[in-house]
């Protein structure tokens, strides 16, 4: 498997790995509720209420208002301004072709219920990052023109892209559509009062319609005009079902989980994760900690981890995070042993050793088979399960074995009762990687989104919509 571009940019400090943090874009996939079975989730207040949904699964319901609040009453010829994640990767071949469609899919319900209610529907999103000042000068590179065709073959009807998100050319075609037809709005990245969430720009985006729906949560933790602004602008301003599902499930079944609640938190560096540690100290029972950042926890206790990644600025934190745990009585297990390679290749010599024999010039890539059997019997009577990062470099297949282990156990917890959330980024590249992605209850569609609400921050981009 190709690696990601933040493993690439991987860099060595004083003889160990750490990694840089270049953004990567999640992993999706699309919500496996059709848009009535999401509407019956979503339809039910406060966000307290635990409710059996399909396959008797219990989810929470959120408390922002959902577009299956609306009625063809309320949609019927109503221009309604749709901000989407049509974020798609495109094929490096530059011929445009769309190379992951996930997210155009995930899209569909929100338009689709929309569409057959009689609204007129604007389709707002962005594409990649044009840069500079003038951002449209990038139109040819990130224009959604390639969304087109696709969107149109998904949705069973004719989409018109409008060459502006604003002004003029979107009151044109506005003023042709019958109800129930949908025109895309171009890359609203091309301004770049987009990003400063500019009040101005905001009543532009408003001027062509007459209510807001938000199905972006992979944009939902940035308070852009098209994610933020606009909804102070339009009412009601409601939450798309992509959204609702992900707040259900993140916001809804962290903050009330079933118990016992397991939180496996992976991935290269403790740094990125300390806010989502500390706040699952104060809601989970057990938590599992796995990856790259194990070995400044090591350190920390005095061990020594041979050329494995640490990060010695964070080794007072670590202690700070044990002692944390040991204060709230939550069990905090670290694996027992680990897969080293004497170099950082896809290709290395490996061996199995305790971690407290790594020996001098190999570094740990993965967690070893008697830390996987530990995780297993932790997570044996969960209830509620929160995953973010891999246990391992799972990329290489041959330190994939730990990544492949945990989410192999979620797999089969979930038809048992257990809700397995799966909390974007690379978690959910390797449970598609592992082939059970099918088999949990929730996989996120937002990286920093989902990391941000598991942290139990409030993302403004649903802060801003109606409450129900
Ligand atoms: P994160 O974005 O922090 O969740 O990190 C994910 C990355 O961590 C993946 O690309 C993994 O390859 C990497 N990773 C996991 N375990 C290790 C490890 N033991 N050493 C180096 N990198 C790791």
């Amino acid at each position: 498997m190709a690696l990601s571009a933040k493993m690439q940019s991987a860099r060595v400090v004083a003889g160990r790995r750490v990694m840089a943090t270049a953004p990567r874009m999640a992993g999706v996939v699309a919500p496996r509720f059709g848009a009535s079975a999401v509407r019956e989730v979503s339809a039910v207040a406060p966000r307290t209420t635990y409710r059996a949904s399909r396959s008797s699964r219990v989810v929470v319901e959120a408390a922002k208002k959902s577009v299956g609040d609306l009625s063809k009453a309320d949609l019927e010829g109503k221009r309604v301004l749709v901000r989407a994640d049509l974020n798609v990767p495109l094929s490096k071949s530059g011929d445009g072709s769309i190379s992951d469609d996930t997210r155009i899919r995930a899209a569909i319900p929100t338009l689709k219920y929309l569409m057959e209610n009689g609204a007129k529907v604007l389709l707002t999103s962005h594409l990649g990052r044009p840069k500079g000042e003038d951002k449209a000068a990038d139109k040819a590179k990130f224009s959604l023109a390639p969304v087109v065709g696709r969107l149109s073959e998904l949705l069973g009807a004719p989409v018109t892209l409008v060459d502006d998100c604003i002004g003029a050319p979107v009151e044109e075609a506005v003023s042709k559509m019958s109800n129930g037809e949908l025109v895309l709005l171009e890359n609203v990245r091309f301004y770049k009062e987009e990003e400063k969430n500019d009040k101005e720009f905001s009543k532009k985006m408003a001027a062509n319609a007459d209510l807001y729906v938000n199905d972006a949560f992979g944009t939902a933790h940035r308070a852009h005009t098209s994610t933020e602004g606009v909804a102070q602008e339009l009412s009601p301003a409601v939450a798309g079902f992509l959204l609702q599902k992900e707040l259900d499930y993140l916001d809804g079944a962290v903050q009330q989980p079933k118990k016992p609640f397991v939180a496996i938190v992976g991935g290269s560096k403790v740094s990125t994760k300390i806010t989502v540690i500390e706040a699952l100290l104060d809601k989970a029972d057990k938590i599992i900690i796995g990856g790259g950042m194990i070995f400044t926890f090591y350190v920390a206790r005095g061990l020594t981890v041979g050329g494995s990644m640490v990060e010695e600025d964070k080794l007072e934190l670590a202690k700070k995070l044990e002692a944390m745990a040991k204060e709230k009585g939550v069990e905090l297990l670290l694996p027992v042993d680990v897969n080293v390679a004497d170099k950082f290749d896809a290709e290395a010599n490996n061996q199995i050793v305790d971690v407290d024999a790594i020996p001098e010039g190999w570094m740990g890539l993965d967690i070893g088979p008697k830390s996987i059997e530990l995780f297993n019997a932790a997570l044996a009577d969960a209830k509620t399960v929160v995953w973010n990062g891999p246990m391992g470099v799972f990329e290489f297949p041959k330190f994939a074995a730990g990544t492949t282990g945990i989410a192999n156990t979620l797999a089969e917890l979930t038809p048992k009762g257990c809700i397995t959330i799966i909390g974007g980024g690379d978690s959910v590249a390797a449970v598609e990687q592992a082939g059970v992605a099918e088999k949990m209850s929730h996989i996120s569609t937002g990286g920093g989104a989902s990391l941000e609400l598991l942290e139990g921050k409030v993302l403004p981009g649903v802060a801003a919509l109606n409450e129900k």
